[in-house]
């Protein structure tokens, strides 16, 4: 098991009751997980559990060979090992895409890093873009450089909040096919939050459907049935 996560609980400190009541799921290696759910049904506080952007109040997670957080440990968001890719793709406007992938390396020499840039933009069919600034590209463009500045650090997990909030309904279809097979070439683990039951779908491997905070149904696509 590569991710396991054992009854994680949280509450907001405003707040009498548990926005996360006892979350627990474990993925494989390789695995893409949605968290479907209504809004306000906790699921971005549980990506933000995960990434340790929020402290649990009980529970454990391990994250490969490491355990992240238990009783006794909290890992910082920052040596978790975990890629974020936002809803809003978060790139930095004054910045080339080189330069955006760049960004998210850890120390390596300047040849490695830019061999490792190349590498993604061509993953993410985006090579010939090097030079362009954000505003140039389009929304899909964007999204992409977001995902290769996620993947780029290899990280153990990846994190996707409503990745296709921001696209055009002509362009979902594509993008959506697009992202998944990105992820499965680069063998990705990899959790995406979402309230579109089409996207779950479309995407995941297995669907955790969230509701008030708990887990309301596990299961590959084709074995859930209704809607959020
Ligand atoms: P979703 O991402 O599914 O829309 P959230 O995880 O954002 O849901 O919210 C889950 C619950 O926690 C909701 O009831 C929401 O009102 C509450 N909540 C979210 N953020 C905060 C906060 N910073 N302080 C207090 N309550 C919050
Ligand atoms: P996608 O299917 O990836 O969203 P689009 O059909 O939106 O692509 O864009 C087609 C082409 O137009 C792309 O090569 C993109 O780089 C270019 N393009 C889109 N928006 C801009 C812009 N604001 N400035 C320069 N080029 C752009």
């Amino acid at each position: 098991m590569f991710i396991d996560i054992q009854n994680m609980s949280f509450a907001y400190s405003n707040s009498s009751t548990n926005a996360i009541e006892n979350f627990t799921l474990t993925v494989n290696k390789g695995e893409i997980i949605s968290i479907l759910g209504r809004s306000g049904s906790g699921k971005s506080t549980i990506l933000r559990l995960i990434a340790g952007l929020e402290m649990p109040k009980g529970g454990s997670f391990t994250l490969g060979d490491k355990k992240v957080f238990d009783d006794y440990t909290f890992v910082q968001p920052e040596k978790r090992g975990i890629g974020m890719v936002f809803q809003d793709y978060a790139l930095f406007p004054h910045m080339s895409v080189t330069d955006n992938v760049l960004f998210g390396l850890p120390k390596m020499s300047r040849n490695d890093k830019l061999k490792r840039v190349k590498e993604v933009l061509e993953l993410v069919e985006l090579d010939g873009y090097e030079k362009r600034y954000p505003h140039q590209l389009s929304g899909g463009q964007q999204q992409r450089v977001a995902l290769a500045r996620a993947i780029a650090p290899q990280p153990e997990l990846i994190l996707l909040d409503e990745p296709f909030s921001n696209l055009d309904t002509d362009l979902l279809v594509k993008i959506r096919e697009d992202l998944r097979r990105i992820l499965k070439k680069a063998n990705a683990t990899a959790i995406f939050v979402t309230h579109n039951q089409n996207d779950a779908h479309a995407l995941a491997d297995r669907i955790v459907k969230i509701k008030d905070g708990l887990i309301d149904q596990v299961g590959r696509p084709c074995d859930l049935l209704g809607s959020p």
